[in-house]
Order: structure tokens, then sequence, then C-alpha cells
């Protein structure tokens, strides 16, 4: 039978890191196995389900490149079936209808997803089998129910044995059914409730293998005595291990804020083959041990084999701004900025220069060929595409900043660069050719010349030209600027240093 997953998040929030790390899990077995990657909305919860959310879910697949296949269900949409399994389950004396008043039902037995609170009451020795109506006589309950009474609808649960099932991830697992309660599939307002609308929705999409975070594990023993009661065939389950906060607690959007959010790296200059190439090692990892795969290498290499079951760490700093995210991210988005065909690159720079205003249409015209060699050159240091606007500002335009501390170590330390960078200038602008080697021979035999090392001219340049501390070489820096522009900054710092003289900076 050829393999079906699917991704099926609740539109309730952005797109969380851990379910787009689901989102991958799913589309690379699907990929692997030649089988077909499904999306389904479980926007059920029509209070917090927005279509913001399931804008942003889909913004988000799609800038990490994982599409899907057939078309997108909503499970709003299928309501009615749900509705129709869970009554057609009353009949078969399978589910029964629970009339107990709803001021009387205590919360905690209605609230599915809390499976602790089952749990504790299973150890509180409360006995999930003593709801009155649960033996109720079929004809006594559908008078009931005929005469407008309210019910919701619980699943009849034996008292004895247990639910089994073999994890691909986990292994065996199995639960007592004295830890289950009966649980409600309808709420009295006729509204299906979580377990029953994943399992008929499973049903109904053909799913092979239900691929999802490790949070779900409790609720896949309730699945399964659903699909046991349907009379329907079980789903392989693989449960995915947690992502957690450096100090190993939960990462969630509440504390995490725009960490925890997939657009948050759209946003801030990630490349999308380097966020999924991350993504996919947060919980598992090839058996080479080979961390930057291509596309094509992820899927061949991908199994659910090799997921991990001890939680993943995404390891950014809280509160620290300069470590806004996971040190191995920003290193993997570095990695492919170098490195990724620049045809690749390009266009994304691009962009991030439009956002910028410093993108000029001669870049892609008379300017290509400079472009394209001032791209090449600056991305070996960059981190993110941000980087291009940021310190990068000073390759696309003449007004940009200089870094602080650059300044300091680079000229405010050194008051003798005040004639030394403009000599230098005077050399440059003799030069015909102009190139790296000339630029080099030029700089060198002037600090010979001056007594001074060639390093002083070349930091004291750098922050010059760029207004930055580090980057490419210095002589790749002029060639890429031209003569006129290297010239001209070399000189402007005159200015600059005589400001700092008045204020007593020097
Ligand atoms: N809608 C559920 C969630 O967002 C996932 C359901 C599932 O994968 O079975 O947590």
């Amino acid at each position: 039978m050829s393999v079906r997953v699917r991704f099926a998040p609740s539109p309730t929030g952005y797109l969380h890191i851990g379910a787009a790390r689901s989102a991958l899990f799913n589309w690379l077995y699907a990929k692997k196995t030649g089988g077909k990657f499904l999306l389904r909305i479980e926007d059920t919860d029509l209070q917090r389900s927005t279509d913001e959310s399931t804008r942003s879910i889909i913004d988000g697949l799609e800038w990490l490149g994982l599409s899907y296949d057939e078309e997108l269900v909503f499970q709003s949409a299928n309501a009615d079936k749900h509705r129709a399994a869970a009554n057609k389950l009353v009949a078969e004396g399978k589910a029964y209808r629970d009339f107990t008043p709803k001021a009387e039902r205590n919360d905690a037995t209605v609230k599915q997803g809390i499976a602790d609170r089952a749990r504790a009451h299973a150890a509180e020795g409360v006995d999930h089998r003593s709801n009155p109506f649960r033996d109720l006589a079929g004809e006594e309950s559908d008078k009931r129910a005929a005469a407008g009474e309210p019910f919701a609808v619980r699943l009849k649960i034996a008292s004895d044995g247990k639910t089994h099932f073999d994890d691909m991830v986990y292994g065996p697992q199995e639960r007592e059914y004295s830890e289950i309660e009966d649980l409600v599939l309808l709420r009295s307002d006729g509204h299906p409730l979580y377990n029953l609308s994943v399992v008929i929705d499973d049903i109904e999409m053909g799913i092979t293998h239900v691929i999802r975070g490790q949070d779900h594990l409790t609720n896949t023993h309730k699945q399964i005595l659903l699909y046991q009661a349907l009379g329907a065939r079980l789903p392989h389950f693989a449960h995915l291990p947690l992502i957690l906060a450096p100090n190993k607690g939960k990462l969630s959007k509440r504390k995490h804020g725009e960490v925890v959010s997939l657009t948050t790296y759209r946003d801030r200059g990630f490349v999308p083959a380097a966020f999924r190439n991350f993504l996919a090692l947060l919980g598992w990892s090839p058996a080479e041990g080979k961390e930057v795969l291509s596309v094509d290498e992820l899927i061949a290499e991908f199994s659910l084999e090799h997921i991990h079951r001890s939680p993943a760490v995404f390891n950014f700093q809280e509160n620290d701004p300069r470590h806004w995210t996971d040190e191995k991210a920003l290193w993997m988005n570095a990695e492919y900025i170098r490195t990724m065909p620049v045809d690749d690159l390009l266009p994304m720079i691009k962009a991030e220069l439009r956002a910028n205003k410093l993108w000029r249409e001669e870049y892609d015209e008379d300017d290509h060929d400079w472009f394209v060699s001032a791209v090449q050159v600056i991305r070996q240091r960059f981190h993110t595409l941000k980087d291009f606007s940021a310190q990068g500002r000073a390759y696309f335009s003449d007004d940009f900043d200089f870094d602080e501390a650059a300044v300091n170590k680079n000229l405010r330390k050194e008051p003798k660069l005040k004639e030394l960078l403009p000599g230098l200038a005077d050399h440059l602008e003799k030069l015909d050719p102009f190139n790296h080697d000339t630029a080099e021979a030029a700089l060198r035999g002037f600090a010979e010349e001056s007594g001074v090392k060639a390093g002083l001219l070349i930091n004291g340049s750098r922050t010059m030209l760029t207004g930055q501390a580090v980057g490419p070489s210095m002589f790749e820096v002029f060639a890429i600027l031209g003569q006129k522009r290297s010239v001209e900054r070399l000189r402007s710092g005159v200015p600059w240093f005589d400001a700092m003289n008045a204020v007593g900076d020097v």
C-alpha cells in the first residue's frame, strides 16, 4: 500500500517551529517512499481558529518548499461525517449518550486533551466506568434524545484490558483501559471533539502513517480504541521528540514569543533551504553524521528509524538579542549563504536590497557582473540575508553607518591615520589599472614608505570604506568598490577625524 501521510495543524496562531518540523518529517517520509503528503487544517475550535493563522501555515510550508499533494482539507467541513460516525457507534452500542446535566459534569472528564488528569483520577481510584448512562437501555436513551434532552456522546471503553501499539520511534507502547476514561466524542451541542475528528479524517484520507509530536502519545491510545470500535485498520504511528528551550523547558509561544514562530526566520533573513536543513536535524540525524545536506540528500537519507527518542534542544539565549536564535541555525544559514549556487542566492539578495531601497535596476543589466562579483566576495562572512543590507550596506550605497566598535578600534586609537588614509588615497588614485593586485602593491609600498605596518592601513581602510571591523580581504574590497569610491571614502575621513578631535574623543 502506498504511503499517505499528513500534516494536521490547528490554525490557532503562528506556525510553531515544532509543527514545521513535523510537517518536514512527514514530507520527507512521503518523498522518500514515493507516497503522498497531505495537508489538513484542524479548524474545529471555531473560537481560536483564524484565517490568518491558516494563511501563515500555508505560507510557511511554501517558504520551506514543502508542497502538499491533493486538495487541502479543512476539518470543519467534515463535521457531519464525524457526527454520523459517533451516532453509528451509539446505534451499535459501542458509544453511549451521556445525559448528565452540564452543571454536574466534572470539567476534568470533559476535557479530553488533558490526559494526565485522567491518569491522576485512575490513581485516585476514580471509576471511569461508573457513568450511570453507560448502560442505559437503547430504547430509553433514544426516547430521552427524541424528547430533546441534551447529551454528550462517549465511547464505551471496556473495564479490563489494554491498548498497545508499536511506535516507529518510541517502540512498544501500552496503556491500561482503566487509565482511559470513556472519552467524549460529541459535546452536548453536537460539536465533534479532537480524537473523533482526527480518526475519522485519517481513515477518510487513507492515512497510512501518523507522524506527529510526542505530546500526542496519550491521544494515540484513545484513538486506537476508536479505530477498533469503528472496525478500521490502524495506521502506523511515529511520534517525534519534543523540541525544548535551552533550559529544557517547553518551547512555547507564550514564553518564547517570536523565537518559536517559523515566519521569524523568513523575516530575519534565513535561506529557506538552510532552515529546512536545520529543522531536519532537530531530532533526527543521518547515518553518516553529515550536517549540511541538500534536499535530495535529506530525502535519500531520511528514515523514521533514525529519529531520536530524546528531546531536541533549540539553543537560543533568552533575553540576549544577539543570540535570538539557535547558534547552529545561524551557522547553517551562513554555510548556505557562503556555498549555495550564486544564481539561487541572487534573487533573495535582490529582494532584501529592494526592501531596503538599496536595489538598482542596473544590477540586473549593465552592472550585473559587478553585482555578482560583489556578492561572491561579501557573502563569505554573512550569516543572514539581512546582513547584505546591514553590514553590507556600504557596497550598495554611500550612505552607510559606522560600527562604533570598529571606529574605536581601527580609527579612534590611530590618529595618524588622519594623514595616512588620504595619503593612501593619493597613491590609489594614480593606479591604472586599479585592481586587487595593484591596490595591494600600492598599499604595501605606501606602508613601507611611511614606516607603518600594512595592517594599520588595511584595518583603517576597511572601517573607512565599509564601516566595519571585519570583512573580506581588503584588496578585494578595494576592487569591488572601485577606484573612485575607494579614494573618496579614504579622503572623507579628514573632517571626521577633526570632529573627533573637536569633541576630545581622540
Ligand atoms: N491538530 C493537532 C495539533 O495541531 C495535530 C493532530 C495530529 O497530528 O494528529 O496538535
